[in-house]
């Protein structure tokens, strides 16, 4: 049977300035790498045989009832404003309407240039494609709101980076690929009209409960505010949190210089390009509240009476930190085996991150190892643990299933920087088999897998991974 993907296409429809259309470029020599059945029969899509679908997810040849263009959007990169973005790799090729009823985006990454390239070349390279169909696969399987991989094909052509590395693509579904910059492109033009429009069509796919610009900005707000503490939660570094990174439909997007915390710091960063640490680990929860401040300011321009809007996105706004502290310490709370903390748990909690930040201990696995009553193995002194320990205890009486909390709340794997490093090597030398085996014990990052303890190991130290790259 060839392969029968059942588009629905909306985004084209809305007025040209929007996006260009455009055509993926083909490639030399496409070969399937990996395709995702699960996600496929969640979509509806019929798969066909691996040569065709090598060339369909290459961009060699266009599916049925694709109507493929490059999106246009703006973007804050790093606090600077850029008027001009827009899918400078990336080719949607439509979308579908799910199984659950739910409208999903089908994007080609790394398909070519497109009238938003600027200086780049348009293309991907197989490392940061397995990374992102990892990460992004794991995000799911650990509960998390992200955009998904459906396949992975190598174009069978060269990429110039540092080096001459594979080139490749990934598949990416998203609920959308509408961004914040997406309203600050047509903010920044004075384009009222357009804004008007993507609000409409923001609104009615994402929230359509929203009557008014206000309560679409709540609950993007809403859904942000619960992403990022999910993001802490798992000791998650998104690397590029910059506004044409961040999704107004709530999902972990843009997966670049991407990676899980091993040792808990609070001002991690990996990314190679975040020299001021503006997106480290810590300052997530900050930056997204600039973020959201900037999704307000795009939407001023709707409301009729501006004065008005401006103090109430405001007010919308300066809610967050509560919002995020409040989020926050039930998190938080879940990963120590308390089902409602409140505000009043706030400083055990802190004590007990403060300790492990002293004690150089690892974040995933120290909540983990506290679920089997080990959590002081994994400080540099347990003694400082045990002092902890004693008012956690304390606390812990008052709780019926405290480690049915800690279970769901603390994965045993997570895709851990080195294991992935060393999967895109093997996977680079012509060796998938890592890449196959990170994706399947991943798949169920809550449950002990026998035979998978090596992938819960931290790095030793000629394999601690000290910087991640945006590829
Ligand atoms: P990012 O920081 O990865 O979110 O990308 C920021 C902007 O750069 C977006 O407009 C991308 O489409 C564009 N971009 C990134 N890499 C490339 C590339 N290799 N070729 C063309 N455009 C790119
Ligand atoms: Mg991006
Ligand atoms: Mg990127």
């Amino acid at each position: 049977m060839p392969l029968k993907i059942p588009f629905d296409n909306s985004y084209v429809a809305l007025p040209p300035r929007f996006f260009t259309r455009q055509s993926p470029d083909p490639v030399d020599a496409p070969e399937l790498v990996k395709f995702n059945d699960a996600l496929a029969r969640e979509l509806g899509i019929t798969p066909g045989p691996a040569l065709e679908m090598a060339e369909v997810f290459a961009g060699n040849a266009l599916p049925e009832g694709a109507a493929p263009l490059a999106q246009a959007y703006a973007g804050h990169q790093f606090g600077g404003f850029s008027p001009q973005l827009g899918d400078g790799r990336a080719i949607l090729l439509g979308e579908v309407v799910d199984r659950n009823g739910r409208r999903r985006d089908i994007q080609l990454k790394g398909s070519g240039r497109t009238p938003y390239s600027r200086r780049g070349d348009g293309r991907a390279w197989l490392g940061p494609v397995l990374r992102e169909y990892v990460l992004s696969e794991a995000m799911h399987a650990l509960g998390l709101p992200t955009t998904r991989a459906l396949a992975a094909v190598t174009t069978g052509e060269p990429v110039y980076r540092e080096t001459v590395l594979p080139g490749a693509v990934l598949t990416r579904v998203a609920d959308s690929h509408i961004r914040v910059g997406t309203f600050q492109y047509f903010a920044a033009r004075r384009d009222t009209e357009a804004l008007q429009a993507l609000f409409t069509y923001a609104r009615d796919r994402h929230y359509p409960d929203a009557e008014t610009p206000l309560d679409f900005l709540r609950a993007v707000i809403e859904r942000q505010v619960k992403l990022v503490v999910q993001w802490l939660s798992i000791g998650f570094i998104h690397g590029v949190m910059n506004t044409d990174n961040t999704s107004v439909s709530g999902e972990t997007i843009d997966y670049g210089p991407a990676a899980f915390m091993d040792v808990y710091h609070p001002v991690t960063v990996y990314s190679s390009i975040d020299h001021g640490g503006r997106y480290s680990y810590d300052n997530q929860a900050n930056i997204i509240a600039w973020n959201m401040a900037q999704l307000a300011s795009a939407l001023v321009p709707l409301m009729p009476d501006s004065d008005a809007a401006i103090r109430d996105f405001t007010d919308a706004v300066n809610a967050m930190p509560g919002l995020i502290r409040a989020e926050w310490t039930a998190a938080f709370g879940r990963k120590i085996g308390l089902a409602n903390a409140g505000a009043d748990d706030m400083e055990l909690i802190g004590e007990l991150l403060t300790g492990m930040a002293e004690n150089r201990a690892d974040f995933t696995n120290t909540f983990r190892a506290m679920i089997r009553g080990e959590g002081r193995d994994q400080f540099t002194d347990p003694v400082v643990f045990d002092v902890w320990a004693t008012k956690w205890r304390e606390r812990l009486a008052r709780e019926s299933d405290p480690q049915a909390v800690m279970r769901a709340a603390n994965p045993a794997f997570i895709p851990r920087n080195h294991r992935v490093e060393q999967m895109i090597e093997a996977a680079v030398a012509g060796d998938f088999a890592p890449f196959e085996r990170l994706l399947r014990v991943l798949s169920r990052p809550y449950e002990d897998q026998p035979g998978a303890e090596d992938l819960t190991r931290p790095p030793r130290d000629n394999e601690v991974v000290q910087q991640t790259f945006c590829g």
